[in-house]
C-alpha cells in the first residue's frame, strides 16, 4: 500500500485512455475491461448521516437540504459537535430545604460544545435545551422568499421549454406520418398528461409565473462604510475567516458572536456501473454503519499488478536492468507475457470507439458530436515514455493467490536469469530496457509496458452467450524510472 503523499510510480492506462494507479481502477468482468472513474456511471444509492448513521430516502434528504437534522459542525474549526449537559436549578427552590430536596428539582439542560476549539453554543446566545437532541431552534434564510421565486420562475422555464420540445418533436412526426405520438395513441391529451404528472394544469400557469417574475437590479449605490472603517483598530480573534463565512452562505457572519453550528451534511453510499454493459462495479451495503460490499470489482483483485523493485540509472541510447515484481491477485494460474505496447495485437479500434462513445454520453446529443479524425490516446497528452523493453519478452507463470503463504517467510531463489525469486503469487524479475538515443537529459524515463495475462473468468455466461472461460487480455502500464541521467 501506498503513503498518501507517495506519487504514482505505475499507472496503468485505462480503457478509456486516464492513467490511473491500479487502487483507483475497476475490472468489468463481463466485458473484461480496466474501468476508471471517468468511464463509469456512478449513482446514488441511499443519503446518511455519517455523524449519527441515520438512514434517509432521497426525498427526505431533498426535503432536509442535504443536512441532518440532530448533528452539527463546530462553526469555528468545522469538527463535530457534542451535546453536553447541565445541571440547573430552577430559580424558586434556591436556599430552600436540604441537598436531597433540591436534586429533585434540579434540571438537565443541554448544549453544544466543541472538543476541539471550545466554542460552545453559549457562547453566541443561544439557549439551552430541555432535550438532549433535536429542538435546536432553526434561523429563517432571510432570502428564503426571493430563492423561491427564482426556483419557481426556472421551474416553470424548464416547463415550457420542454413542452416546446415536445411540439416540436410532435411536428416533426407529423410530417413523416408514419407515427403516432403516444397521446394520439392513447388518445390522452396534453392537459390530461400533464395532471398525471403532476405538473400545473395549464401552460397558462407557468407563463404567468414567468410574466410576473421581476429580476433583481444591480444598482451603483452602495451601502457607504462606517466612519471608523479605515481608523480603527482590528481585532482578528472577533472577525471570522473567509471559510467560515462561506460555511453558511444565507448569513455569512462577520462577527464571531454570530457563529450558529452548521447542520451536517449528509453523506452518500453510491454504487457503480459500467457504461458499456451495465453491471455494477461496485454495490456498497444499505446499511450506513457497513464498510463492506456487496460487489467489488477492483482492479486489484483481478489484473496483474506491477511494481518497481529497483532499476539503473537510465542513460540516452544505452540499455539498463530494471527489478519488477510481479503479483497475481485472482485464484487461478496467471500467465504473464512482458511486451512493448506495440506488440498487442489489434483487435479494432475499440479504444477510440470507447472514448467517442463517452464524449457523445457526456455531452447528451448525438447531433452535436462532429466525426473527429481519429487522435491520440489521452494519456499521450501528458505522458511520452522514452524507455522500452527490449531482448525476448519476458513470458513466466505466476501461481495462484494463497492466503496462507501471506505467513511465509522465505522465498525461493531462481539463478535464472529473468527470474530473480518466487514467493507465493509474487515474482521477482529481471527486465532489460533501452533508454531512445534521443531522450532528453532530466526528462521523466517512463516505461511503456504492456501486459498479457491469462484470465478465467467465473461470472457463469448469459443464456445464449459462448461459455468462454479462459481469456488472453492486455493491459499496459507506465513505469516512472525516475529522470533519464
Ligand atoms: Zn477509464
Ligand atoms: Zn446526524
Ligand atoms: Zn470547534
Ligand atoms: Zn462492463
Amino acid at each position: 500500500m501506498a503513503y498518501l503523499t507517495q506519487p504514482d510510480y505505475v499507472r496503468y492506462i485505462c480503457t478509456c485512455g486516464q492513467l490511473k494507479p491500479i487502487t483507483s481502477l475497476y475490472f468489468c468482468r463481463h466485458c473484461l475491461k480496466i474501468r476508471c472513474g471517468f468511464c463509469i456511471c456512478h449513482e446514488v444509492d441511499s443519503h446518511y448521516c455519517p455523524n449519527c448513521l441515520e438512514n434517509m430516502p432521497s426525498s427526505e434528504a431533498r426535503l432536509k437540504k442535504n443536512r441532518c437534522s440532530s448533528c452539527f459542525d463546530c462553526p469555528s474549526c468545522y469538527h463535530t459537535l457534542s451535546t453536553r449537559a447541565s445541571l440547573v436549578q430552577p430559580r424558586q427552590q434556591e436556599g430552600a430545604g436540604d441537598g436531597k430536596v433540591e436534586n429533585k428539582h434540579q434540571k438537565k439542560m443541554y448544549y453544544l460544545a466543541c472538543f476541539n476549539c471550545r466554542w460552545t453554543s453559549r457562547d453566541v446566545g443561544i439557549p439551552d435545551q430541555p432535550v438532549a437532541s433535536g429542538g435546536w431552534p432553526e434561523r429563517p434564510n432571510p432570502f428564503a422568499t426571493q430563492i423561491n421565486q427564482l426556483l419557481e420562475y426556472y421551474k416553470a422555464i424548464a416547463l415550457q421549454e420542454k413542452q416546446e420540445k415536445i411540439e416540436k418533436e410532435r411536428k416533426k412526426f407529423a410530417i413523416r406520418g408514419k407515427y403516432l405520438t403516444l397521446t394520439d395513441k392513447t388518445g390522452l391529451t396534453g392537459a390530461m398528461a400533464r395532471n398525471i404528472a403532476g405538473l400545473p394544469s395549464s401552460d397558462s400557469g407557468s407563463s404567468s409565473i414567468i410574466a410576473k417574475f421581476v429580476p433583481s437590479q444591480a444598482s451603483a449605490e452602495v451601502e457607504e462604510l462606517p466612519e471608523d472603517y479605515f481608523t480603527k483598530e482590528v481585532n482578528l480573534n472577533q472577525i471570522t475567516s473567509m471559510p467560515q463565512r462561506l460555511l453558511s452562505p444565507e448569513w455569512q457572519p462577520t462577527d464571531v458572536s454570530r457563529l450558529h453550528p452548521i447542520a451536517k451534511l449528509l453523506s452518500v453510499k453510491r454504487s457503480q456501473r459500467c457504461r458499456e454493459c451495465d453491471h455494477n462495479l461496485t454495490k456498497p451495503e444499505y446499511n450506513p454503519g457497513s464498510i463492506k460490499f456487496k460487489i467489488e470489482l477492483l482492479a486489484f483483485y483481478h489484473i496483474p499488478e506491477v511494481k518497481i523493485i529497483s532499476y539503473e540509472p537510465m542513460k540516452a541510447g544505452e540499455n539498463s536492468t530494471v527489478l519488477l515484481k510481479l503479483s497475481n491477485p485472482t485464484a487461478h494460474e496467471m500467465t504473464l507475457c512482458l511486451m512493448n505496447p506495440e506488440d498487442i495485437p489489434q483487435v479494432d479500434n475499440e479504444e477510440e470507439q470507447l472514448e467517442s462513445s463517452l464524449e457523445k454520453s457526456l455531452t447528451l446529443d448525438k447531433e452535436s458530436a462532429p466525426c473527429k479524425p481519429a487522435a491520440a490516446p489521452a494519456w499521450r497528452r501528458t505522458a511520452a515514455p522514452c524507455v522500452r523493453a527490449v531482448g525476448p519478452p519476458v513470458r513466466v507463470a505466476v501461481p495462484q493467490r494463497d492466503d496462507a503463504a501471506e505467513y511465509d517467510d522465505d522465498a525461493t531463489h531462481d539463478a535464472n536469469d529473468v527470474i530473480v525469486w518466487r514467493k507465493a503469487n509474487k515474482l521477482g524479475v529481471r527486465l532489460q530496457v533501452a533508454t531512445e538515443a534521443g531522450a532528453a537529459r532530466g526528462g521523466a524515463a517512463l516505461l511503456a509496458l504492456a501486459l498479457q495475462y491469462s484470465y478465467r473468468n467465473t461470472v457463469p455466461p448469459a443464456a445464449n452467450a459462448p461459455n468462454q472461460r479462459n481469456h488472453i487480455l492486455y493491459t499496459t502500464a507506465l513505469l516512472s524510472l525516475g529522470n533519464v541521467a
